[in-house]
């Protein structure tokens, strides 16, 4: 055998056993990485909690079976970064980790909300049903937030992200919440869905990241169960109570104004007085009306 032979043999012997030690890692990889934990966006406007369920609603109303499919409301959230966290040690480096993300998260913000509009559904291969973001600024900058948490978290040290580019959804059904639905149901069929696929759900500012076990038990409002989480801005429904505190307190200003107006004697005389022209004018008029409809008049 010449030496370019044997290079060539020695060559494809190697790039043979790379691509096995390839695959044997990636094997051991997948089953050491499989993620049991998540950064999730909550989802907290009503609007498309409400939405949501008419879509869910709709669906199981075409098909039944699918019910077993459906997110629960209170569980609905977007998925920033997926993680393998296999002590309580390394949670604790996860909830670090989402500790000091806050800083970094707000260098992007720069004093801006994340206002993400969700519009439209579609599907990932027939398995998973999702209500999609528009594509716009607020979601670039949410992408931005979560290449920057995946770096943070893997820094630490941690197993987090996924091959696949983050592409953000509203999850609203998968097979794979019921081993005896994917028996029975391969594929889900998009035109179940048609109906919404350009309805509009509502938009949720950016308030909050949590920490949340994939497995561990739901919390009673059927939320994951949550490690730590970290607050930017201000909740949906803090603003909604603000303007709620804001209209009672204009409301009540004015009733005390109201009141104190009340209590002058002078003003009581006037109202009495207008009260009792005004008694005296339409009962007059009413007079006249029954005169007028009179059939003697
Ligand atoms: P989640 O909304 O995070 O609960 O994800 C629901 C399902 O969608 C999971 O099984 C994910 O593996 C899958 N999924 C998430 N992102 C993608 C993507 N970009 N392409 C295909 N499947 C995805």
């Amino acid at each position: 055998m010449t030496s370019e032979q044997n290079a060539k043999k020695k060559r494809k012997w190697t790039t043979g056993r790379e691509i096995e030690e390839g695959i044997k890692r990636k094997k051991k990889k997948n089953k050491q990485y499989q993620p049991n934990y998540f950064i999730s966006l909550p989802i907290t406007n009503p609007k498309i909690t409400g939405s949501v369920q008419a879509v869910q609603d709709a669906v199981i109303l075409k098909d039944q079976r699918l019910s077993k499919a459906m997110v629960c409301p209170g569980s609905l959230h977007v998925t920033m970064l997926v993680m393998h966290l296999s002590s309580k040690e390394e949670i604790g480096i996860a909830v670090g980790a989402l500790s000091d993300s806050k800083v970094f998260v707000n260098n992007l913000l720069k004093g801006k909300r994340v206002d993400l509009s969700f519009r439209g559904i579609d599907h990932f291969r027939n398995q998973v049903g999702f209500v999609s973001l528009a594509e716009n600024d607020h979601t670039t900058l949410l992408k931005e937030i979560a290449d920057t948490m995946k770096k943070i978290f893997q820094e630490k040290g941690i197993m987090a992200g996924e091959e696949r580019a983050f592409k953000p959804h509203l999850t609203f059904m998968k097979l794979s919440k019921s081993a005896e639905l994917r028996k029975e149901v391969k594929k889900i069929d998009s035109s179940l869905f048609e109906d919404f696929k350009n309805h509009y759900f509502g938009d949720e500012i950016l308030h909050r990241f949590d920490l949340c076990s994939m497995f561990k038990k739901k919390q009673p409002n059927g939320y994951y169960y949550c490690e730590s989480s970290v607050v930017f801005g201000k909740s949906h429904e803090a603003v909604v109570k603000e303007a709620l505190h804001r209209e009672t307190q204009a409301l009540l200003s004015r009733l005390n104004q109201i009141k104190e107006l009340l209590t002058s004697p002078e003003i009581r005389t006037k109202i009495s007085r207008e009260l009792f022209e005004d008694r005296h004018n339409s009962s007059s008029k009413w007079k006249s009306c029954i005169d007028s409809e009179s059939p003697n008049a």
